[in-house]
């Protein structure tokens, strides 16, 4: 087999070596029971457990109370952004925006589908390379929530903090979720595809709070309802086993290495190699502001688009996968989620160093 190599993919993203042994071995044949995880009910007491064990580990990482509800649901995020809307909202009911890139766009026209969207800030004419602080805007006094993205995948963008809203929060949280702390009691509702950060593609994570469930309005469809996936522990149709099984798998080694915050503190020395090493050269030059800085995506431009696409195929080259950007926005993306390993960081400052000079 040849050496893995380092997988800088936005999405789905790299995951720890050890889970995907586990897994492998898993598939085939599940705690040396004589049969595969994927083949098994998801009635089975075996598969009972594999939810459990991923749902009290992700309450247990990232502090969620009792009164939240926990959810494994489908569609990805992208159906996450009809669902919040058609739940929390309907028609003659608003929720405000804020437009910090192509994920929150997208979900600004889906509540305009079902009810209202109040766009309260945009950094589209900037090409999204910031996001805003508190006192950047202001919220509808008659929304429901403050909606935001806390981390933008395609532009690099990440706010350093969350915003402070009177109303309840709403986050789609895909891409940074568990790369570091935050306190679930101002959300009303967090959600997150589970393929950048948590495990592979199939399942999205939704956290909600518990009183908000009655508020869905009479016309949405059952399968569409938090409540029916609630009620029934993600269990009331077949729920994506084996993405919910690695996810169990990537939470415990994040739970071994010692939580989100010893993995917090790894992304922030990761970032800063990257960053630092795009801050002192005149060749590359990052494209979100300072301030809005990403610890999972880095985005940058070389000064050209033909060099780029050569330091595209000379990185492949070397094993550093991955990095174009986005076609949105052009230029390099390396994306450096949780089990990103830093040494691959290090050898594309290597490789960023040596491109330069012999430009
Ligand atoms: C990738 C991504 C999405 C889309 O996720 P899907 O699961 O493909 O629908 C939405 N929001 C953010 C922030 C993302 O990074």
């Amino acid at each position: 087999m040849p050496e893995r190599i380092y997988n800088f993919s936005p999405g789905p993203a790299t995951l720890p070596l050890e889970v995907l042994h586990q897994a492998a071995k898993d598939i085939v044949n599940y705690h040396d029971k004589g049969i595969g995880l994927i083949e098994m009910s998801h009635r089975s007491k075996d598969f009972m457990a594999v939810i459990e064990e991923a749902e009290n580990l992700i309450r247990d990482l990232l502090h969620i109370p009792q009164n939240y509800k926990v959810l494994f649901l489908q569609g990805g995020a992208s159906t996450q952004f009809a669902m919040v809307p058609m739940n929390l909202l309907g028609p003659g009911k608003k929720g405000s925006y804020l437009n910090t890139g192509v994920w929150a766009k997208k979900a600004i026209k889906e509540a305009n589908i079902v009810a209202s969207a109040h766009v309260a800030y945009s950094s589209e004419g900037s090409k999204y390379d910031h996001v805003p602080v508190d006192g950047d805007y202001s919220v509808d006094p008659e929304a429901e929530y403050l909606y935001f993205v806390s981390n933008n995948t395609i532009y690099g963008t990440q706010f350093p903090v969350m915003p402070k809203s009177e109303k309840m929060l709403v986050c789609d949280m895909s891409s940074d979720i568990m790369s570091r702390p935050f306190d679930i009691t101002p959300f009303g509702l967090v959600f997150a595809g589970a393929q950048k950060n948590i495990g592979p593609a199939g399942a999205t994570l939704v956290i909600i709070r518990e009183d908000l469930l009655d508020r869905v309005p009479e016309t949405v469809p059952t399968m569409l309802r938090y409540i029916t996936h609630a009620e029934k522990g993600s269990m009331f149709n077949t729920p994506p086993c084996f993405a919910i099984y690695t996810i169990g798998l990537v939470c415990g080694w994040l739970k071994k290495i010692g939580g989100i915050e010893a993995i917090e503190k790894i992304n922030r020395e990761k970032a800063a190699i990257l960053y630092d090493a795009i801050d002192s050269s005149d060749f590359y030059r990052g494209h979100a502001r300072k301030d809005s800085r990403s610890l999972m995506n880095v985005t940058f431009n070389l000064p050209t688009p033909e060099l780029e696409g050569r330091f595209v195929q000379e990185g492949a080259k070397r094993g550093l996968d991955g990095l174009k950007g986005h076609r949105s926005i052009g230029g390099i993306r390396a994306s450096i989620y949780n089990a990103f390993p830093k040494q691959g960081v290090i050898e594309l400052v290597e490789f960023m160093r040596e491109f330069e000079k012999n430009a």
